[in-house]
C-alpha cells in the first residue's frame, strides 16, 4: 500500500544495486535473470548492468579474495555510484550444526586477516583503521575481533526476506572473512568459540571496509557450502540457490 513500503531507499531510487560473487558459479544465475544487459571490463574485472524487474542493478564478478574484492568494490563503486553494496556468496559454517543451505544474513564481520603478534609470541585481532592514527598498542589491539557492522536497513530488509528461504535456515550473524582456508576442525572450534563467528568466506571485509571509505551502505549475506569441520564438503547448488533467492527478494521490492 503506497506510504507503508517498508523498502529502505536503496531499492526505490534510480541508483543501482551493485550486486558482488566471487567466482562465475556465484554470479551466472544473477546474470542470467538481468534484462537489457549490457557488459563492462576493467581489467580482470567484469561488471553486468541491466534490471532485475524494475530494479537497475549491476552485477560484479570480483574474483576471490579480499585484493581482487577491494578492487571490484573501487572499480564498481566509482564507475556505477550504486545506492547499496550487496556481497553475497557461498561460506564455510562454523558450528557444527550450521549445515549447507543454511543461509547467513550478515550482521556484522572481521577481517581475519588482520592480527597482530606481541613480541612474546601472542596473537591479536587487529584494528587496522585505528593503526592509521597514532595510537598506543592497546588502542589497536583486542582478544576480541573488531566487528564491523553491516548497513542496518538492508539487515532488516534480508533478514524480512529469510521467510522466503526454504532450502535450510536463514540465521542472522557473524562472519569471519580474510584470505584464509581452513580444513582443520580444532581451528574452526577455536575460531568459533573465540569469535561466535557462524562462517568464514574470504570477500565480506575487503568489499565491506571499500564500500565503507566510498561511504557507500554495505550488506553481506551468505550460504553455507561447505562444514570443514563436519567434513561436508562444497556444494555449488548452495550458489545457485542463493543468487535464485536473491532475484526474488530484488524483483519483489517494490510489489510486497
Ligand atoms: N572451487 C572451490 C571452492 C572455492 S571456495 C571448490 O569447488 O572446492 C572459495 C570461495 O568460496 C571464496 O570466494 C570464499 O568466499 C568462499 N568460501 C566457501 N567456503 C569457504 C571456506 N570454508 N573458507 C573460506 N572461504 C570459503
Amino acid at each position: 500500500m503506497a506510504g507503508q513500503k517498508k523498502e529502505p531507499a536503496f531499492l526505490l531510487g534510480e541508483k543501482p544495486v551493485l550486486l558482488q560473487g566471487a567466482m562465475e558459479l556465484e554470479i551466472a544465475v544473477l546474470r542470467e535473470a538481468l534484462t537489457d544487459c549490457r557488459s563492462f571490463q576493467y581489467g580482470a574485472f567484469p561488471f553486468w548492468e541491466g534490471k532485475l524487474g524494475d530494479r537497475p542493478v549491476v552485477l560484479s564478478r570480483t574474483g576471490i579474495g579480499t585484493a581482487a574484492a577491494a578492487a571490484a568494490t573501487a572499480l564498481g563503486c566509482t564507475m556505477f555510484q550504486p545506492a547499496l553494496v550487496l556481497n553475497q556468496g557461498t561460506a564455510g559454517g562454523y558450528p557444527e550444526g550450521v549445515r549447507p543451505f543454511d543461509l547467513v544474513i550478515g550482521e556484522r564481520w572481521y577481517n581475519s586477516n588482520a592480527l597482530f603478534q606481541s613480541r612474546y609470541g601472542q596473537d591479536y585481532f587487529l584494528d587496522l583503521e585505528a593503526l592509521e592514527g597514532e595510537s598506543k598498542e592497546s588502542g589497536f589491539t583486542g582478544e576480541k575481533p573488531f566487528w564491523h557492522w553491516t548497513d542496518r536497513e538492508v539487515l532488516a530488509w534480508l533478514d524480512r526476506e529469510g521467510v522466503h528461504w526454504h532450502r535450510g535456515r536463514a540465521l542472522v550473524g557473524a562472519i569471519a572473512s580474510g584470505d584464509r582456508w581452513n580444513d582443520c576442525p580444532d581451528t574452526i572450534q577455536q575460531l568459533e568459540q573465540a569469535t561466535g563467528a557462524l562462517c568464514e568466506e574470504m570477500e565480506t571485509a575487503a568489499a565491506g571496509e571499500t564500500a565503507g571509505r566510498f561511504g557507500i551502505p554495505f550488506g553481506a549475506v551468505r550460504v553455507i557450502s561447505n562444514n570443514n569441520r563436519t567434513g561436508e564438503p562444497f556444494d555449488p547448488e548452495t550458489a545457485r540457490a542463493l543468487q535464485e533467492w536473491i532475484v526474488r527478494a530484488v524483483q519483489s521490492a517494490e510489489r510486497d
